[in-house]
């Protein structure tokens, strides 16, 4: 028998790996509003289309690219984040796999424009394919607008999977919540078929979490602050009685990164152990700080599970410091008279 392996060509490597990066237009949402925080953005845009089957497109001010950075962004495994694999245990970005941009471009239309500080002009890029089908000189500001159009137009099983444009939409916003709560020092604006869904202006943690949430949430918020060696850890929970039969606001991030993670959730459920009904959701914010060193992000290819060195001692101390942030709470008013 003759010699059978063939390497694969891009095109259909890099289709491959969008399988696991893409799963829905929400994916895409993450992976370029990503982008815009890496590149230091003080604004980001997110403008959709018919729950993102149609345009997803992320407008931000950062620091843009050269035009040879330009088209090497769509290159499989390029990236400006990390030059070896040491790099991966100190990493200070959201990105790292140089595989998001090359993953959107085999399986949509891709458009940039983009323009660094350091020249007069910028760069406007069409991708169709995984080629670049059309480049030219443009004027633009400084910064980077990617618009993402007809998600999964060449795998027809993909497309067809997508679910309607509301829930997808769902997903979207899920996903930009997310962004924005690890993020409120930068100004977020969210559109959608044209109409303004979101203006979050910068502030604090505790403001960006009440303009997403509404002004009801403000007087619902409990704060948890705790620092040891290991992690700090700051944010909200909810107080036990808005606990609610749907799980509602759960969300923890990692040195402001969204993850999952139902171990430390148990952890904070624990906490609530006889103040709420069990089948009841308190709702939670929590910020967790931890050396970069102490975790490892790569795992999975969306990046939403990590592993910890230490889980267990993490897990002692968020539920400790939950339980410490509730009962503070709870006898505040008999606290009061003593002071
Ligand atoms: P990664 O984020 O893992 O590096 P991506 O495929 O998402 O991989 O992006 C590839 C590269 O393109 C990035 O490393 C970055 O240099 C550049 N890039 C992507 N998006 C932007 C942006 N919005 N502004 C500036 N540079 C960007
Ligand atoms: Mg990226």
């Amino acid at each position: 028998m003759g010699d059978i392996i063939k390497l694969l060509p891009d095109h259909v490597a890099n289709q491959i790996a969008a399988g696991e990066v893409v799963q829905r237009p929400a994916s895409v949402v993450k992976e370029l509003m990503e982008n815009a925080i890496d590149a230091g953005a003080t604004s980001i845009k997110l403008i959709i289309k018919d729950g993102g089957k149609v345009l997803i497109q992320v407008v931000d001010d950062g620091v843009g690219m050269s035009d040879t950075d330009a088209r090497l962004s769509f290159e499989r495994h390029a990236t400006s984040k990390i030059q070896c694999a040491e790099d991966l245990f100190n990493l200070s970005t959201k990105g790292f796999r140089g595989e998001a941009l090359a993953s959107i471009a085999a399986i949509a239309h891709v458009e940039l424009q983009t323009k660094p500080s350091n020249t007069e002009v910028g760069t406007h890029i069409k991708i169709e394919g995984s080629k670049i089908a059309a480049q030219e000189v443009i004027v633009t500001p400084k910064g980077t607008s990617i618009a993402v159009k007809n998600l999964f137009f060449n795998i027809p099983a993909r497309r067809n999977f997508l679910k309607s444009n509301s829930v997808e939409l769902r997903h979207i916003t899920d996903e930009f919540h997310r962004v924005a709560l690890a993020h409120p020092s930068i100004h977020f604006y969210f559109y959608n078929n044209g109409s303004e869904l979101f203006n979050l202006p910068q502030s604090n943690y505790r403001q960006r979490i009440v303009n997403i949430f509404g002004s009801k949430t403000n007087e619902k918020l409990v704060p948890v602050e705790e620092e040891t060696q290991v992690v700090k850890i700051s944010g909200y929970i909810g107080k036990p009685e808005f606990a609610k039969k749907s799980r509602g606001e759960q969300y923890f991030f990692v040195n402001n990164r969204f993850i999952k993670s139902p171990y430390l959730h148990h952890a904070v459920v624990a906490a609530f152990e006889g103040l709420i009904k069990s089948e009841n959701h308190p709702g939670y914010f929590l910020y967790l700080e931890v050396d970069p060193a102490s975790i490892d992000i790569n795992i999975h290819p969306t990046k939403t599970e990590i592993k910890f060195d230490d889980e267990h001692t993490l897990y002692a101390l968020l539920r400790s410091a939950v339980k410490h942030s509730l009962g503070q709470f709870n006898v505040a008013p008999a606290l009061d008279f003593e002071q």
